[in-house]
């Protein structure tokens, strides 16, 4: 019988704070990663003094205090605000769409001009109750600003039409008639000093916690199986059923990062291109998510393609097929009673960090009472 009594497989976020609170309660606890280094998706490295976002912008936002505070135990948060804007064939609008947004599209100065505008446009909807992504961004902010700042960047991001995607996906930006550009409405916002890794790296720093990367469960799943009385699973769930109901579907990523011999790129952390000829979707730049004053600076661009077996699988593609089918997995992930199934993939649900974490904290909970 194995000297543990957990096996977390991968270490991001989920993986973490469940090894770091099972281990607290007195746990012995086995974290494997198949990368070449723990943090999953939050994983930063610090390059020329910047701290780069090796997968994606991650921005750390929360309502909830007893989530905040948990965070904070890890890492002291700076003041960082996330205020993207967007390229569109070269004119600049602010993101999420407000008042800033509205006036250098129509002129318009007070909200309720604004107001106006959107009611004007979206009558095209005849009253309709909003169904996909398209009439639902079209019913909160007019055609205009679905032409201009949506449709494209949605398809570029996703590889589907507009019509073709959920609503709740374009729910996810505040539509604000206010001049405020902070993307998020939370009460908590801001980016670990030090970078996540740091994070994760205290997470797992117990002596209760062996960890070991460039390890696939995959490559010895029997063996695991066997071995471990309980499993914290964190990878696709598909995966883990051998794709025996069929595959769902993910979108990946690439990132391009180059360092730069300038001090400042483009004056902010994130910029969106909107339009459909810009091949990437999105450029970071680093260290303006930490004001850095480094001479130099690293930007990444972010390129969006359709996943396949062997890439990372960084978003889940929650519409009506796949949703069905995740169900049917997690039917039968229900049967397994020696297998948790969390986070992002496990859940097949596109959570932010802040709900990766009250998800584990959750599973705790059911778990050791
Ligand atoms: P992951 O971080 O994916 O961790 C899963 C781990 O399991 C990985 O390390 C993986 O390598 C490992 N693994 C998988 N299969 C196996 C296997 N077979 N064997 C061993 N190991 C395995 N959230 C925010 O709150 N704010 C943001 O600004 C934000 N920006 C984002 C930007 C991008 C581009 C992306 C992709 C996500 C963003 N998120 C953001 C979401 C955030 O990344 C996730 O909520 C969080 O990282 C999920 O944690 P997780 O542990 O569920 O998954
Ligand atoms: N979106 C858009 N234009 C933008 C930014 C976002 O159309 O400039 C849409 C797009 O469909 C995207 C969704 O809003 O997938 C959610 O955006 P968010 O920034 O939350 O995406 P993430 O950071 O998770 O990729």
């Amino acid at each position: 019988m194995s000297q543990y009594d957990y096996l977390v497989v991968g270490s991001g976020l989920f993986g973490a704070v469940f090894a770091h609170e099972a281990a607290k309660a007195g746990k012995k606890v086995k974290v494997i990663e198949k990368r070449e280094h723990i943090a999953g998706n939050i994983y930063t490295k610090e390059v020329e003094g910047i701290q780069v976002h090796q997968y994606g912008a991650h921005i750390f936002h929360t309502s909830d205090k007893e989530i905040w505070d948990y965070i904070n135990q890890f890492a002291e948060f700076n003041r960082y605000t996330n205020s993207p804007v967007a390229n569109y064939k070269g004119d600049i609008y602010n993101l999420p769409f407000n008042m800033n947004t509205f006036n250098k599209l129509w002129g318009v100065v007070t909200p309720a001009e604004a107001q106006a505008k959107i009611e004007e446009q979206k009558a095209v909807l005849n009253g309709k109750t909003p169904e996909n992504l398209e009439e639902q961004a079209i019913s909160l902010v007019g055609t205009d600003i679905y032409q201009k700042l949506i449709k494209d960047y949605t398809m570029k991001q996703w590889g589907k039409e507009c019509t073709e995607l959920p609503a709740f996906i374009i729910r996810r930006l505040p539509v604000r008639f206010t001049y405020d550009n902070n993307y998020f409405n939370d009460t908590y916002q801001g980016i670990p000093i030090g970078g996540y890794t740091q994070i994760v790296e205290k997470m797992l720093d117990h002596d209760n916690i062996d960890v070991e990367v460039n390890v696939d469960f995959f490559a010895n799943k029997e063996a695991y199986m066997a071995e471990f009385p309980k499993i914290v699973f964190t990878g696709m769930i598909d995966q883990f059923f051998n794709y025996e109901l069929g595959e769902l579907e993910y979108r990946s990523l690439r990132f391009e990062t180059e360092t730069l011999d300038m001090e400042n790129y483009q004056g902010n952390a994130v910029v969106n291109y909107t339009d459909a000829e810009t091949p990437y979707t999105r450029i970071i730049e680093h260290k303006h998510f930490e004001f850095g004053q480094q001479e130099k600076t690293i930007i990444t661009k972010e390129y969006s393609k359709t996943w396949a077996k062997g890439d990372e699988p960084y978003y889940p593609v929650n519409n009506d097929r796949n949703n069905k089918l995740y169900k049917a997995y997690k039917n039968l992930a229900a049967q397994e009673d020696k297998v948790i199934f969390g986070g992002r993939l496990g859940h097949y649900r596109y959570y932010d960090m802040h709900q990766v974490i009250a998800a584990a904290l959750q599973c705790v909970k059911n778990e050791l009472g």
